[in-house]
């Protein structure tokens, strides 16, 4: 079922959304060559905490960091470690979830680490756009597949593929809900938008083919043929006066 949230509640979303996306700054700030992705994890945890909230990923299914840190080919889903350090011209993904009075905000963002190649680059920003493309189909009486269609028509005239295996999610009181939200589908087709849906909308681009394969981790996600991969993420709601992305600092 659909959970349709109220003016109320999605005020305090826009605190847990706020939550989330400060902690994304800190990660942005300390991103460098030789950090390690646990040291990272525990910036956010620390902030998150701090702010009177709690990191939605830590032990979600069992997954041990408080942020998802993914690195190059790794799509999502990246486990924060110690014996992992970022080294220039990496792209690394962040995701962040923070739990604040009952409601989830969660938020990605792909970084890169000192100076990455064109490619790379182009890679980063194409994603970024296709969210924005995704959320001008965020009105009253559209359906989900304008969304994904929006997001997976852009990323194309570049070349480049959405993932279909791992989708967007309605976001609440629980970190997943209602509907899907898929970075692909048919205009027209699907859910129908309506006023106070709140939704995580998450393209997830390859820069090769849509293939992914788990790692023997059992978390970490990869594309299958090795290439790289960005994920641009906001927690956005529509309310009576449009939409409004809820992830912002
Ligand atoms: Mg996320
Ligand atoms: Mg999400």
């Amino acid at each position: 079922m659909i959970q349709i949230k109220n003016s109320e509640q999605i005020a305090v979303m826009k605190e847990a959304g706020r939550i989330t996306a400060e902690a994304l700054l800190v990660a942005g700030e300390n991103i460098r060559d030789g950090i390690s992705t646990k040291q990272l994890d525990t910036l956010i945890r620390e902030h998150i905490e701090k702010s009177g909230a709690k990191p939605s990923f830590l032990g979600y299914g069992g997954f041990p960091g408080s942020a998802c840190i993914s690195i190059n080919d790794e799509v999502i889903h990246g486990i924060p470690s110690a014996k992992r350090y970022l080294k220039e011209g990496d792209i690394v993904k962040v995701d962040v979830g923070a739990y604040y009075r009952g409601f989830h905000g969660d938020s990605a963002r792909t970084f890169a680490v000192g100076k990455v190649d064109e490619a790379a680059s182009r890679l980063i920003e194409v994603t970024e756009q296709s969210f924005w493309e995704a959320i001008k189909q965020m009105e009253q009486g559209k359906r989900i597949g304008d969304i994904g269609a929006a997001v997976d028509s852009h990323v194309k005239q570049f070349g480049f593929s959405t993932v279909k295996r791992y989708v967007g999610h309605g976001i609440g009181h629980a970190l997943h809900e209602q509907p899907d939200v898929p970075n692909f589908g048919t205009p027209g087709r699907g859910v129908r938008i309506c006023t106070g849906m709140v939704l995580a909308i998450e393209p997830m681009i390859n820069m090769g083919s849509d293939d992914v394969k788990t790692l023997p981790d059992g978390w970490t996600v990869k594309t299958a043929d090795g290439s790289l991969s960005a994920h641009y993420e906001n927690t956005v709601a529509l309310t009576p006066n449009g939409v409004l992305v809820l992830t912002k600092a």
